[in-house]
């Protein structure tokens, strides 16, 4: 009993070990795919600040800048002129192609407050909006040189001007000029910086990581989109982050979204970003318990079959015990002369006789039982016509029935063949005969028959008796199985009989079975091949 715990207890723990080794391998794959995931988000960040530093270049450098000298050189050599359209004005090669990002040129007369634009059309409220900023804007203007620029929205459009002193060196300056972007033709000059090379750090990925492998989203205001590149990945390892007052709020009304495909994380993390294992941890988990609590069943059953072989030993020997008290005490009566009459004497022997072959029975079953557990079991199959074997077992059963008790008789209507190994017809015809006996009325008639039926051969043994409930029909079969008729009763047995005429009749290549009798009591079947036809006699 202590060792069935023992051994519960012990495949417990290792199911116990098996699921913290599966959770340590949970943890470990999820905090690495945790690390993975805020390298990617890191290096989105350094991407993201890549392309906020190319695009302010792009755009300021070579866009913003060169329109402002232009539109200051012009102003300078024609002073007091209307003012031109921004493609008339005189450019360079590098000016020329930054003047399609202007809209319309301006100036801005400090002392008087007069706005005057090269758009005729401009409407008044952008017009308006535009006098009021460079009003509010020319104490700080920059004076150096260089240009600021403003976004404003109007009438729920986005627009953004730039603009500079118009006389460099002079503070605060007299007069203010610059030009109105044309915000549509940003995403070109997006795409222009984008174009310059990979986001990332070559030295990450010797080189190999393209911006094929960006995700890149700019979005002006609160969703006007500008430029997109790719599309969004799942998961998102990325950043979304503002232009700001980078390069003195340039761009500052702009945002841009970038994540980095999760394809390429082998590339940039070692291990990558390792899929999660649960759903295969849980699957061997699953399958660990099922087999632990296969192996705990199989123990249980080991332990009550254990107990039965216990409960097995005692049974054999109190059934021993019971022809032994018999063989003892009528033979002490005879060698003590104690009999009164020549038929006690007889009488005597008689139940000598009986109990010894009753003995010898017994012995004999468990002998074949344990021969059947070894596998040792060596039979001689022979032709035999089955009627008169039948008779011969039932005239040596005879002697085993109390007097005045049950009586057998046969009911041999064909006589068919059959090939069997004679001790063990005995075995299993002798074992039916007593079970009959035993567990039917005393003065029972137990028939014994056999039928003939598409090649097979039936013997069968019907009694009187209480039959045998269908639920207990396939567990009479197999060893240490009793079914206790009443509790308290007084039928005792070794619960092998059954077991030692299934093995023999399987040896012999049939089936055994019980049904209900004719009489009311139980019929044991045994089914045999048929050897060949019919024989006589
Ligand atoms: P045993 O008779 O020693 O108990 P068996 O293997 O011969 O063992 O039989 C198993 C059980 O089947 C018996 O305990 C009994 O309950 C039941 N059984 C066998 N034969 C009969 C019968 N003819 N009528 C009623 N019950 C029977």
């Amino acid at each position: 009993m202590r060792r069935f715990y023992l051994i519960a207890l012990l495949l417990i723990s290792s199911l116990l070990l098996v699921g913290l080794l599966a959770w340590q391998a949970h943890y470990a794959v999820s905090s690495h795919r945790h690390t993975a995931e805020s390298v990617l988000g890191d290096y989105a960040d350094l991407a993201s600040s890549e392309f906020v530093r190319r695009t302010l270049t792009e755009i300021g450098y070579y866009g913003y800048y060169p329109l402002i000298r232009a539109t200051r050189a012009w102003a300078v050599e024609n002073p007091g002129a209307a003012l031109v359209a921004p493609a008339d004005l005189p450019a360079d090669e590098e000016q020329a192609r930054a003047l399609e990002l202007a809209s319309y040129l301006f100036t801005y007369d400090a002392r008087t407050g007069a706005l005057e634009t090269s758009d005729p059309e401009l409407p008044a409220a952008l017009a308006a909006e535009l006098g009021r900023r460079l009003e509010a804007l020319v104490e700080d203007a920059p004076t150096d040189g260089s240009y600021a620029s403003v976004f404003a929205e109007i009438e729920g459009e986005m627009h953004s001007f730039v603009y500079a002193a118009g006389d460099v060196g002079q503070t605060p300056p007299r007069r203010l000029l610059g030009f109105g972007v044309d915000l549509s033709l940003l995403g070109g000059w997006i795409e222009r910086a984008v174009g310059r090379g990979p986001l990332l750090p070559p030295s990450l990925s010797d080189g190999e990581l393209t911006n094929e492998s960006i995700f890149l989203e700019v979005i002006l205001g609160e969703d006007q989109l500008l430029y997109r590149l790719g599309e969004p990945y799942q998961p998102w390892f990325g950043v979304e982050k503002p232009f700001g007052d980078s390069y003195r709020g340039l761009l500052e009304e702009i945002t841009v979204r970038l994540a980095i495909d999760p394809e390429v994380a082998p590339q940039l993390v070692i291990g990558g970003l390792p899929r999660s294992r649960l759903p295969l941890l849980l699957g061997i988990l699953g399958l660990v318990v099922g087999l632990v609590l296969i192996a705990i069943m199989q123990l249980r059953r080991e332990r009550a079959l254990i107990r039965l072989r216990s409960d097995f030993v005692s049974r054999v020997s109190h059934e021993l015990r019971t022809p032994l008290t018999q063989i003892r005490m009528f033979a002490e009566t005879l060698l003590l002369k104690r009999v009164r009459s020549p038929e006690e004497g007889q009488r005597a022997l008689e139940i000598i006789d009986r109990e010894s072959r009753r003995l010898s029975h017994l012995v004999e079953n468990v002998l074949q039982f344990s021969r059947s557990e070894h596998d040792a079991i060596q039979l001689a199959p022979e032709p035999r016509s089955l009627a008169p074997l039948l008779s011969e077992l039932v005239d040596e059963f005879n002697p085993l029935l109390d007097e005045g008790g049950a009586s057998v008789v046969t009911r041999l209507v064909d006589n068919p063949q059959v090939t069997v190994d004679e001790d063990a017809m005995r075995q299993i015809v002798l074992n039916l005969l007593e079970n009959a006996v035993k567990y039917g009325p005393p003065r029972q008639e137990v028939q014994l028959g056999t039928t003939q039926r598409n090649g097979r051969v039936q013997v069968w043994v019907d009694d009187e008796g209480p039959g045998i409930r269908t639920a207990d029909r396939e567990r009479i079969w197999e060893p240490f199985q009793r079914v206790a008729p009443d509790p308290g009763s007084a039928l005792t047995g070794t619960g092998i009989g059954l077991s030692v005429v299934r093995d023999l009749v399987a040896r012999h290549g049939g089936t055994t079975w019980v049904e209900d009798g004719l009489r009311g009591g139980a019929r044991f079947v045994v089914e045999l091949p048929a050897t060949g036809g019919e024989a006589s006699g």
